[in-house]
């Protein structure tokens, strides 16, 4: 795991130009995250589709290949083979940024890659959701502002120097609808994270700016790095209890009340007629099912729809986790997914408070399914999985059902799919008896394994 800083704030705020620098005295890689928006706005102009059309951008993003390279510590962006580094930087490429950038399966899409970065190396990665949304536990995190009319004043010369003919007042309002647009998305909207460093650069030079932003990442990390030496013990101590959680195997004593399974199997009765309406659905492998509740179902994910698919067959009440983000949407669609057993997860916080949920759910005799790949696959191909499934697994002592949901392209009327349950994977039985880091990854390749036998290509 590298370093991370999280630099966050408004368009114009010279955050680029600082972070590129602060990053060059560090000797750290420098992450443009805005570029990655650019360029799927530069590809969905190119197909003459509006960049805040989602329906159209959606479905166009399985075509999307984009990359970061790295030449002579530039950032370069490569979209699907073709280098447009310098492509989008143009104002309708911004614009065109600031809207698909509203769009949440396109923020979701980048989100890999930027938390893939930020695993491997060191890193000072700009944009508007670093320190809330894609690196939470970032080492450093700033805010970085100034006033619109500083900022548009500065991009405004920027342009001039281009030889670009848009007014101060037209770099005015680009930079205010964008600011609108960023703080207004109701998916990770551009906020000051509570653990942030705000830094106001209207009155500073560039030059002073630089040197606040690296006296305010050095600082902030030497005073990280003596926290950590202070606690060393007790924080060593607290990962390995984390690493090795004590193993209390679920009872299954406890059953949902007869006033709640007869009221969900009305329920599920309808659902499983309306899903045969719409859907060409089969379940295979049904007798794998077991009778109680207390049980994993860990399947691959393929659509927001899949905790519907493992509930219908199976005849106690599942509960999932879904993302945090889903459960900022309206206040109706927040009603649903919690009434049918959503728990919200925020992705790259401490996983200690999910499991306790999880394992909570399973003690009150629900089911649990688990997604292990984390992000819906795009192509029906089974991505390696992470280990909190298998944790869970270890600690509760219970039944992994593996499940394969299959289907081909996207979901649509009268589309043909298939969920195929396999045998129930016991931890004991594979000789998985704690939760030795060994033993999970045991249990988790196990899985996924099974996951795969299910998947038909
Ligand atoms: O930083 P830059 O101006 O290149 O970003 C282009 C657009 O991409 C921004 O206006 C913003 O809407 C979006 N963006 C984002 N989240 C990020 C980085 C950029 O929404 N992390």
């Amino acid at each position: 795991m590298g370093i991370n800083i999280a630099l966050d704030g408004p368009s114009g705020a010279g955050k680029s130009t600082i972070a590129r620098k602060a990053a060059e005295k560090m000797n750290y890689i420098y992450v443009d995250t805005g570029a990655l928006y650019r360029s799927i706005a530069c590809y969905v102009i190119g197909k003459g589709i509006a960049p805040d059309s989602s329906e159209e951008i959606i479905p166009l993003l399985g075509e999307i290949d984009v990359k970061l390279e790295y030449k002579d510590g530039a950032q370069q962006v490569i979209l699907n083979g073709e280098n447009v580094s310098d492509k989008i930087r143009t104002p309708e490429i911004s614009m065109g940024a600031s809207k698909v950038s509203a769009i949440p399966e396109v923020r979701e899409f980048l989100f890999g890659l930027q938390k893939n970065i930020a695993a491997e190396n060191n890193i000072i990665m700009d944009g508007r959701d670093i320190g809330t949304v894609v690196l939470p536990n970032a080492d450093v995190k700033i805010f970085l502002t100034a006033s619109a009319e500083e900022r548009a004043n500065r991009r405004f010369k920027e342009l001039q120097e281009k030889g670009d003919s848009s007014t101060y007042d037209d770099v005015l309002a680009d930079i205010k609808q964008r600011d609108y647009n960023d703080t207004h998305r109701e998916t990770a909207p551009l906020k000051k994270a509570d653990d942030a460093v705000e830094i106001d650069s209207t009155n500073l030079t560039l030059d002073e700016s630089i040197s606040e932003v690296c006296r305010v990442i050095e600082e902030n990390l030497k005073k990280k790095q003596t926290s950590d030496n202070s606690d060393g013990g007790e924080k060593k101590q607290s990962i390995k209890t984390r690493e090795i959680a004590p193993v209390r195997p679920i009872t299954k004593t406890h059953r949902l009340s007869h006033f709640r399974m007869f009221w969900y199997s009305i329920l599920r009765a309808i659902v499983i007629g309306l899903y045969h309406l719409y859907y060409n659905i089969t379940f295979e492998g049904t007798e794998n099912i077991p009778k109680d509740g207390g049980n994993i179902f860990a399947s691959n994910h393929r659509s927001y729809q899949d905790p519907v698919f493992i509930a219908l067959p199976t005849r106690v009440p599942l509960s999932y986790m879904a993302k945090e983000e889903l459960f900022h949407q309206n206040f109706a669609f927040t009603l649903v997914i919690k009434a049918f057993g959503a728990f919200p997860v925020t992705r790259g916080k401490g996983d200690t408070e999910v499991i306790d949920t999880s394992i909570e759910k399973l003690e009150k005799g629900r089911n649990l399914a688990i997604f292990p790949e984390g992000t819906r696959s795009k192509d029906g191909k089974v991505g390696k999985g992470k280990t909190g499934v298998a944790l869970i697994a270890a600690i509760a002592q219970t039944k992994v059902v593996p499940v394969g949901i299959n289907f081909e392209g996207r979901l649509k009327f009268r589309k043909k799919v298939v969920v195929r349950f396999g045998e129930p994977i016991i931890p004991s039985e594979i000789g998985v008896t704690s939760t030795n880091p060994k033993e999970l990854k045991i249990i988790k390749n196990t899985i996924m394994d099974k996951i795969k036998e299910l998947v038909h290509d």
